[in-house]
């Protein structure tokens, strides 16, 4: 097999702190060295959240979004993806607040759709954000990345689809072992790809120690993957990976080892659709 994999890159997300692996980042600029040095290591596409650059705590502020994406943008092509999961938002206007990283253009920005438990909060994605969000992002021509973390989120992506909400070919991301999301086993796995439109495009991430597994998987089974910091510390049991980098270098090794060559940041926009930038 020579399809082309690319590699996504989730650099800090909103859990993991430097308390559990110093080499979380929080500023922007730790952040944006993260992803550079990813794509060194052969990742095509950086999953953006930010953080409070002091306390480490998971923010929302449009301006740190915004200086993530210029630092990335003036030291390399990489792909970019920001979060709209506005997990830990609070107040009034908590769907605007989440639409913001919509409007700074970046390539891609991740999609929601489904309420869940997730770990001790309620992940809150009622019909209307999921409609409202696809409906933004199309307008705004960035690619959504729909993050299904079980088969019900999938109905919900075709029924948009369906709507016309979200242009060909939609690109999932298979949220396997989120707590309480869908359990990370192979089973699993297959029954959540099987799921999927003909058309559709596919990456998988797998939780802590399941990361490696589900990506194996993911590699063999012709698909796209994510490593990074949001989903994993660790390099192997009780041994913390040094760096994003470390996973996406072994990810990329382990691919090609299996014969996958790993796509370039330009290859990975043309296999998903999405226009160069200006
Ligand atoms: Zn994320």
């Amino acid at each position: 097999m020579n399809k082309k994999i690319i590699i996504t890159v989730a650099v800090t997300g909103s859990f993991p702190t430097k308390e559990m692996n110093p080499a979380v980042p929080y500023s922007p600029k730790e952040i944006a060295e993260a992803a550079v040095e990813s794509y060194k290591a052969g990742a095509a596409i950086v999953h953006v959240h930010v953080r409070d650059p002091k306390t480490g705590k998971p923010d929302f502020r449009i301006e740190l979004f915004q200086e993530v994406l210029n630092r990335i943008r003036d030291a390399c092509d990489m792909v970019i993806n920001l979060t709209t999961s506005g997990f830990w938002l609070t107040g009034p206007d908590i769907m605007q607040k989440r639409l913001g990283p919509v409007y700074l253009k970046p390539d891609i920005c991740s999609l929601d759709l489904g309420s869940m438990n997730f770990k001790d909060r309620v992940f809150n994605n009622p019909p209307q954000w999921s409609e409202t969000a696809a409906k933004c992002m199309q307008e705004n021509s960035v690619k959504p990345e729909i993050e299904v973390f079980e088969p019900g989120h999938i109905r919900q992506a075709v029924n948009l689809i369906n709507k016309g909400l979200i242009d060909a070919p939609p690109y999932f991301q298979l949220c396997m072992g989120v707590q309480w999301g869908i359990e990370a086993t192979a089973e699993n796995f297959l029954f959540m790809k099987s799921q999927l439109p003909d058309e559709a495009l596919w990456s998988v991430l797998g939780i802590g120690k399941d990361q490696l597994t589900m990506v194996t998987l993911g590699i063999l089974l012709g698909g796209h993957v994510r490593v990074g910091f949001e989903d994993n510390l660790y390099l192997s049991k009780g041994v913390l990976a040094k760096s994003n980098a470390q996973m996406v270098e072994r990810v990329a090794d382990l691919a090609e080892r299996l014969g996958r060559n790993i796509a370039t940041a330009n290859e990975a926009r043309r296999i998903l659709g999405i226009r160069n930038p200006e």
